[in-house]
């Protein structure tokens, strides 16, 4: 995948600099990483746009040398941490890429057992170092964030031409919802479906309730959200408190409202 040094493209007719880009891999599935194999009809265009010098999932070789990095997972080892440290020093631009990256993901639902119960439940008897799986920026400064589990190829190849010709990254501060009322959807909850769409940040273009299914969460909250009426909503329509609990909880991007709302839980069951 990787071409020779970075050199002039014509992105839209316009002359751009390919900057060097690398793609790493934490505690993950990849699979955000395989999003941006997965559509072919515009890879090339992607190509176009920088120069790949780290992808194991798409080619051979790698160097340290490249100026923005693409760090897919969460850290759940001590060298992981060492891994990251010395991207983060590598690289000018360090991108959390993934849900796992910018909260934690799904792998930080082992974080309410306990590590030692984790452990063997997991591993049985092999002795493996796992810790509670916590998101980048809990080790290293970053710079962006793409959400999404998986991320969304168009908002990744949208956000690196944004990169590399120099212009305002913008995340939608909209929720779900309003995307899923621009796609025409039937409300899930209509039809007798929980969704986290009133509270969970655009961008996505409302891929699952596009697909008959509720919202999970996974790119984290939209700006100024009322979890108060979403919960009402779901009160509304019959799903318990679990059921919230079960989506807040999935990716790790409602943690700060999850966490309040498990507390006045656990202390309603304690009576
Ligand atoms: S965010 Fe989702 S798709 Fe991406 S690496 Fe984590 S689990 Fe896999
Ligand atoms: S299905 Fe979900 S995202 Fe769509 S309008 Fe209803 S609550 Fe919002
Ligand atoms: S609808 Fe919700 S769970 Fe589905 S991709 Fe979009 S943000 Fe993630």
């Amino acid at each position: 995948m990787a071409g020779a040094a970075a050199e002039g493209k014509n992105f839209l007719g316009v002359p751009v600099y390919r900057p060097r880009v690398a793609f790493f891999e934490l505690s993950s599935c990849e699979g955000c990483q395989l999003q941006l194999l997965n559509n072919e009809a515009t890879l090339l265009d992607f190509l176009s746009l920088v120069e790949v010098v780290n992808f194991r999932e798409g080619m051979s070789g790698g160097t340290d040398d490249y100026e923005i990095a693409f760090v897919e997972g969460s850290v759940t080892r001590s060298d992981e941490v060492e891994r990251l440290k010395k991207i983060r020093a590598n690289a000018k631009v360090l991108v959390a890429f993934g849900s796992c990256a910018c909260f934690g993901g799904v792998n930080q639902l082992k974080n309410r057992f306990s590590p030692d119960w984790v452990k063997k439940e997991v591993y049985g008897d092999h002795p493996v170092e796992t810790s509670p799986a916590r998101p980048l920026e809990d080790f290293v400064t970053i710079d962006l964030r793409i959400f999404g589990c998986p991320v969304k190829k168009e908002e990744v190849e949208k956000i690196v031409a944004g990169i590399a010709i120099g212009t305002a990254i913008a995340y939608p501060k909209y929720p779900v919802c309003m995307e899923c009322k621009a796609n025409g959807n039937i409300c899930l909850f209509d039809v007798g479906e929980p969704c986290l769409g009133p509270v969970t940040r655009a961008g996505c273009d409302s891929w699952c309730p596009n697909n008959r299914a509720g919202c999970w969460g996974c790119r984290g909250p939209a700006d100024d959200i009322n979890i108060e009426q979403m919960i009402s909503i779901m009160d509304k329509h019959g799903f318990t408190k679990d059921t919230i609990m079960d989506r807040l909880e999935c990716f790790g991007g409602f943690a700060a409202y999850a966490g309040q709302l498990r507390e006045s839980l656990n202390a309603e069951d304690r009576g």
